[in-house]
């Protein structure tokens, strides 16, 4: 396999998908291990920008490196003597939370980030709830792009609904709220090292995690930890050193593509979401405003949906015609998520969190919140662990106990519904909206939407009792 490195986008995507870890990311640069690779094509499958194809020739020598590299294992071989209580990997919201959690509570953090400022580049549509992250960050004008109230459902036939007791959202500008949550960290003690690319776990002669490998600039530092937390987002490198099941199924992984644009006209308290198999198999297609004149306007498409030439571009350009035919493009980015629901999250004395432990809401692909709240339980976790000085996996794991009863069973029911949502034919989306419809807005609540689907689409009513009762049975 090769890479055109002139058309990829470092969207991390395709290490989620390969299941022997022939990917790897390293700074700004996808390889491929050819002599690991199995020539399974999900990568090919999943690149939104079509830069994997199949090599005919031999491998290239650079590339034979790459496991040398990037698996390093050291066995005693410390270089420097810096030893800390935790090491987070990414300082995303998973990782900026978790660290902050770990300094609060008096525990020596160091934040290790590849790139060179946190939130950028921004892989978001930036949606997310007021009650989500409000016990998180102070609410702050600088990082609120818009303040939304209600959304607007598109059905393939062309109705709509709007629904309006949701409470508030926002739109964020992540750039600025990304770099003020590691602040925050940084503000309660935590060490934040960017342009620091984690290439590896170290390990003593017993093979016990001890630390880890950073890249920063033109060289290798050793620093050790007691716990190391991977923070590290979709393709979660650390995972992978760790010995957890990583990979993706192409059926629990959203493709996505986003143009942030200007120059239309458009409801700034309104987030649009539009379905059907024509605009976004297997996912969905939003809108959300930035102003009246800007929005960040996306599609995710499930994996398993995307074929050669009919990625997530090319919906999201055929909807672009139709709709903004006017707009200007001002960026545009690509990315996966994540829709399977995860649940294990610790091995040996690694925690996961955030994208990185597939903390995701499998059916909206909303993360942010989730990554956040991951963050405060792993961080929290960790921090009383440390001080009493017991570290091992059992005592860790108190972390997935905390997270499986506050999220295991949504988590669940959301992904059987996906499941069964994504699958849906245009048919059902339209039932859906028309059933909504009939219920008054201000008795828009779980109870009178099963009355009302009882009554007018029973087969739909079965099909959501299915998904509840799999979440109840499977865990
Ligand atoms: C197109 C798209 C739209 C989305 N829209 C929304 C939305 O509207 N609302 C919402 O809630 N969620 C949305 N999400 C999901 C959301 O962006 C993620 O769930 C969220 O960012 C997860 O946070 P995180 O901290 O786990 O990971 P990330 O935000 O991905 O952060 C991981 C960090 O780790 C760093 N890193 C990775 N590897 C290394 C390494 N080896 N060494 C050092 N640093 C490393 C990365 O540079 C990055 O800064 C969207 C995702 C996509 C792709
Ligand atoms: S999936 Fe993303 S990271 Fe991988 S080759 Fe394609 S654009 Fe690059
Ligand atoms: S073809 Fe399959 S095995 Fe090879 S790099 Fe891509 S995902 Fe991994």
């Amino acid at each position: 396999m090769k890479i055109n490195k002139d058309l990829c986008d470092i969207c991390g995507t395709c290490p989620s998908v390969c299941p022997v870890e022939a990917i790897k990311i390293k700074e700004f640069e996808v390889l491929i291990d050819n002599e690991k690779c199995k020539k399974c094509q999900n990568c090919v499958k999943i690149c939104p920008v079509q830069a994997i194809y199949e090599q005919q020739e031999a491998k290239e020598p650079s590339q034979s490196n790459l496991s040398k590299e990037t698996n390093f294992i050291s066995k005693n071989e410390i270089k420097h003597p810096i030893e800390y209580d935790a090491i987070v990997i990414g300082a995303g919201p998973a990782g900026s939370v978790a660290a902050r959690f770990l300094a609060e509570n008096g525990c020596s953090v160091l934040i290790l980030e590849r790139d060179r400022e946190p939130g950028i580049p921004v892989r978001c549509a930036e949606g997310v709830s007021h009650n989500g992250i409000l016990p998180y960050i102070e609410i702050d004008e600088r990082w609120i792009s818009a303040t939304i109230d209600g959304a607007r459902l598109h059905s393939p036939n062309g109705d709509s609904l709007d629904m309006y007791n949701n409470g508030t959202g926002y739109v964020l500008d992540r750039r600025v709220f990304d770099r003020s949550l590691a602040d925050l960290a940084v503000s309660k003690g935590a060490i934040l090292q960017t342009k620091a690319d984690a290439v590896g776990l170290l390990r003593d002669s017993e093979n016990k995690i001890i630390g880890v490998k950073y890249r920063h600039e033109n060289s290798f530092i050793d620093v050790r930890s007691k716990i190391v937390i991977g923070a590290d987002g979709i393709e979660s490198q650390v995972g992978r050193w760790a010995g957890f099941d990583t990979c993706l199924k192409l059926s629990d992984l959203e493709i996505c593509c986003q143009y942030t644009v200007n120059n239309i006209k458009i409801e700034k308290h309104l987030c649009q979401f539009y379905f059907g198999k024509e605009v976004a198999p297997g996912g969905y297609l939003w809108i959300f405003p930035k102003s009246e004149t800007q929005a960040n306007i996306g599609i995710g498409i499930a994996g398993i949906k995307s074929l050669p030439g009919k990625g997530p571009r090319y919906y999201l350009d055929k909807f672009m015609e139709k709709h903004y035919p006017q707009a200007s493009i001002n960026y545009m980015i690509y990315g996966g998520v994540p829709t399977r629901a995860g649940n294990d999250f610790v091995r040996q004395n690694v925690m996961l969190v955030g994208d990185a432990a597939h903390q995701v809401n499998p059916i909206t692909g909303g993360g942010t919140v989730q990554a956040m709240m991951g963050g405060h339980y792993c961080g929290e976790t960790a921090a009383k662990l440390i001080k009493q000085g017991n570290i091992t996996e059992k005592s860790l794991k108190k972390y997935n106990e905390k997270w499986e009863n506050r999220f295991g069973q949504n988590q669940r029911f959301m992904y059987a519904l996906k499941s069964k949502f994504f699958g849906f034919d245009d048919n059902k989306f339209n039932s859906i909206v028309s059933i909504c419809k009939k219920i008054p807005r201000d008795d828009f609540n779980l109870q009178s939407l099963f009355k009302e689907t009882i009554k007018e689409d029973p087969i739909l009513l079965a099909q959501l009792a299915t998904a509840f009762l799999v979440s109840k049975v499977t865990k």
